[in-house]
């Protein structure tokens, strides 16, 4: 896992440079519901009301293409970051765009001790969209920005903060790429390269 969710949300389109890729794994309404609650950002509950609503396929169609959308500006924009390259207007035009439409959709609500903003979890359709726009801009607003990382792995690239104290962190996950580029490595040795 990248440690943050708006990463996450990037990585599900998976090996972005992969030769043979892409892979999307929000594949469906469905699946985008499956990732939201891994995240955290909504109940099981709330994914089954949600489950529930029908009679609103092109309301899903919808969310679910918006959320690709806003993935592909949150990647354009982290990828350029780490690559050191000019920040694509477009892409930053996109996120000002669900930044905006985020906030107006969000509520101010009383929580029983203060007042905050809320959004309409769980009740409409969108609620996954306006959640992961919010995380997307708390991540790329952030401090936190500084320990954006990809995986060392040139086929994988995933995104992830590097949280680790001295900040060496080099692989997505150690299991997957860490242990694939070092056999790598071995063969090319025992092969004399
Ligand atoms: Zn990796």
């Amino acid at each position: 896992m990248a440690g943050n969710t708006a990463l996450d949300l990037v990585n599900t389109l998976d090996n972005r440079f992969h030769e043979g890729g892409p892979d999307e794994l929000l594949e469906s309404y469905d699946d985008l519901l499956r990732f939201v609650q891994q995240a955290g950002l909504l109940t099981a509950a709330q994914v089954r009301r949600l489950r529930r609503q029908t009679g609103a396929e092109a309301e899903r169609r919808r969310a679910l293409d918006q959320v690709k959308e806003l993935r592909e500006a949150v990647a354009g924009v982290a990828y350029a970051l780490l690559d050191a390259e000019e920040l694509p207007i477009h892409g930053i035009a996109t996120l000002q765009e669900y930044f905006h439409r985020a906030n107006a959709a969000r509520r101010l609500t009383d929580d029983g001790k203060r007042l905050v903003w809320s959004w309409p979890e769980g009740e409409k359709l969108s609620a996954p969209l306006w959640l992961l726009t919010r995380e997307g801009e708390k991540l790329l607003l952030s401090e936190q920005v500084n320990r954006l990382r990809f995986c060392a792995s040139d086929t994988c690239r995933w995104l992830f903060l590097d949280t680790s104290k001295n900040q060496t962190r080099r692989w997505c996950d150690m299991k997957i790429c860490g242990n694939r580029m070092k056999a790598r490595r071995y063969q090319a040795r025992l092969a004399g390269e």
